[in-house]
């Protein structure tokens, strides 16, 4: 299936939530979520009624576009999930979190995950020092992310960096700015991630 390349805003009015798909514009008043705060389209301001499964479908849709994925590699993850000890549903969101580009957009190189994505596929990172250009690696405790040496005058990424006061950062991540460098402390928890997720009922989609 083919990425998706219409508005992002889109996305988050049919969620009815923020995504935070568009970097800057997401943190501010021109947010379209904040102007309009219905679905898109013709009946997006008649009432919406969904069943179970509608319920269901649109909390696993809310997800896989916050993050980024295709169908298929959602699918991937949360059969990767299911198979680890403990909830299927937790382990899903954190093995969301622990991708690099997540951790990137996290750590505040980049204003979104997408930026964040094509960043990695750039060549921009190493982990550890060794180049990392796929944005679905999971990151492991202990871990060092950092800028490429000639990457650090990137005016999209120090730009990115400076904003970072104004988006709070993970306890399980730690950050060097005056090095261009990232530590993946811990692995993360459930309760570090604190977007409206009901991960139950992605697992209860699935299950069907
Ligand atoms: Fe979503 Fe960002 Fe657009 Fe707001 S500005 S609707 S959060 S993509």
């Amino acid at each position: 299936m083919a990425r998706y390349l219409g508005s992002a805003c889109r996305l988050c009015r049919r969620e009815g939530t923020k995504l935070f798909l568009k970097g800057d514009r997401c943190f501010s008043e021109k947010c379209a979520v904040e102007e309009r705060a219905y679905p898109p389209g013709m009946h997006g301001q008649g009432r919406a009624r969904f069943s179970d499964y509608g319920v269901q479908l649109r909390e696993k849709q809310k997800v896989k576009r916050m993050y980024g994925l295709l169908e298929h590699q959602f699918r991937t993850t949360f059969d990767r999930a299911s198979r680890m000890k403990g909830r299927a549903g937790e382990n899903l969101l954190i093995l969301l979190e622990r991708r690099l580009d997540n951790v990137v957009f996290r750590m505040g190189f980049a204003t979104s995950r997408n930026e964040a994505r094509q960043l990695i596929k750039h060549g921009h990172f190493r982990i550890d020092g060794k180049k990392a250009a796929t944005p679905s690696i999971q990151v492991r405790p202990g871990q060092v992310i950092s800028l490429r040496e000639r990457s650090q005058k990137v005016e999209r990424i120090t730009a990115a960096l400076d904003t970072l006061e104004g988006r709070s950062l993970p306890q399980w991540l730690e950050i060097d700015k005056d090095n261009f460098a990232g530590t993946v402390k811990q692995l993360p928890m459930r309760e570090d991630i604190t977007l409206p997720i009901d991960e139950q009922l992605i697992v209860e989609l699935y299950s069907r």
